[in-house]
């Protein structure tokens, strides 16, 4: 057979994350790479009497169900969401096969071949991939520790004219970046101003180790539901675990109809059962305090983190602590590729994500993006170490 694919599958590239991720499975190298919660963080024996209970409910757990999401579900998303000064109702909101689904359907509905979608340099590589499978042009906007610059965001819609824009305002991935409220509400200001839509992506807000009242979301700044130029998507990846597959949508009724009707076509719906299990799960459990044992847990494991770099004393190699989230975006002295570095690491056994994978373009090689909520204490210290000897190693044979 000669397979003939589509024009648009020539545009994807298989994710460098889950590559690494292959490459790391089933022997000794260690994965500061990709983006996993820590397995010792999933409510196990809860959500194994959650499914239990969902099981006694009889066969409507079984059964297809609606596209926009399990009711009861919704309702307890609607009153979480209050509590964070999100005011919506069921019909404003679609629960989604985690996230990822959310910006796919989005970008479906919203999107045409060559509209202009832009976003944070350096931001998320699987919504920069799902953007380019869909034939949408990625225009970065430079930012810096505050957020997107608003004096480029100003220009890049001056010339580019974008539709939408997406970004993470809150512990950011790969940065783990906090926009500034001044940041924030420029870049509402000026989406109103042009008719361009937001999607804000905000799987990290909850896990944050600053001690500051939680940060804002721009669709809760924003007038909402209705008519807002948000649209909001969460997910209970980080905070419950991310084998459920289960995020949500938020937005104004006619945008979060037009992502079920894509929805429909997609999927049918998100699995009936995970959906029963998870409310199951919500509706018994402390989910507050579930949250603050793994805000401690991934707060001491990036002070670790740092700590085992600050003793390595590397020259020209900077970070910034994470205020919350699950990374550490590291830069490095011009001369180190980090695409390159990942080589020498690799075979000393451990692996990270060179940071150019999340550029759109204006790419920065001497980048890379480290996690710190998977290995255990023991672990991260033989990761940095080994990342301490690979950078010593490289940096003898590549003189700057
Ligand atoms: N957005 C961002 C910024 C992410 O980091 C992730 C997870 N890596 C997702 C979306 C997707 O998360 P999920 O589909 O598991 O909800």
């Amino acid at each position: 057979m000669e397979y003939s694919f589509s024009k648009s599958s020539e545009a994807l590239s298989s994710s460098v994350v889950r590559e690494i991720l292959k490459l790391t499975q089933g022997n000794s190298i260690l994965s500061l790479a990709g983006g996993l919660p820590a397995a010792d963080s999933f409510p196990v024996a809860e959500m194994r009497e959650a499914f239990n209970r969902a099981f006694e409910q009889g066969s409507t757990s079984l059964q297809y169900g609606l596209t926009d999401g399990y009711l009861p579900l919704r309702q307890w998303i609607v009153k979480r969401m209050a509590q964070k000064q999100i005011q919506v109702s069921v019909d404003n909101m679609l629960v989604t096969t985690g996230s990822q689904q959310a910006v796919d359907l989005l970008t479906r509905v919203y999107l045409d071949k060559d509209d202009v979608v832009l976003v944070e340099n350096p931001t998320y590589l699987a919504a920069i991939q799902l953007f380019q499978f869909r034939g949408v042009r990625v225009i970065p906007v430079d930012g810096d520790d505050e957020g997107m610059d608003l004096d480029d965001l100003a220009n890049k819609i001056a010339k580019y004219r974008p539709k939408m824009v997406y970004v993470i305002p809150t512990f950011a991935n790969p940065t783990a970046k906090v926009w500034s409220m001044e940041r924030r509400l420029g870049l509402l200001r000026q989406c109103r101003e042009h008719n361009i839509l937001i999607l804000e992506d905000d799987p990290y807000g909850e896990i944050q180790f600053d001690g500051e009242p939680p940060y804002r979301s721009l669709f809760s700044l924003d007038e909402h539901p209705h008519n807002s130029c948000v649209v909001y998507t969460s997910t209970f990846s980080k905070i419950v675990a991310p084998g459920l597959r289960t995020g949500w949508a938020l937005g104004d009724e006619r945008v979060i109809q037009m992502m079920v009707k894509a929805k429909q076509a997609v999927d049918l719906q998100s699995s009936t059962i995970d959906q029963v299990a998870l409310y199951q799960l919500l509706s018994q459990f402390d989910l507050d305090s579930h949250i603050e044992k793994i805000r401690e847990s991934y707060k001491e494991r990036m002070e670790w983190m740092h700590e085992l770099m600050t003793r390595q004393q590397w020259e020209g190699i900077t970070w910034q602590k994470p205020r919350g989230g699950m990374f550490l975006w590291v830069t490095l002295p011009e001369h180190i590729i980090s695409a390159e570095l990942l080589k020498v690491a690799v075979a000393k056994g451990v692996a990270f994500v060179p940071g150019e994978a999340f550029y759109a373009s204006d790419t920065k090689t001497n980048t890379l993006r480290l996690n710190y909520t998977l290995l255990n204490r023991e672990d991260t210290e033989l990761a940095i170490s080994r990342l301490g000897s690979a950078i010593e190693e490289y940096s003898k044979v590549v003189v700057p």
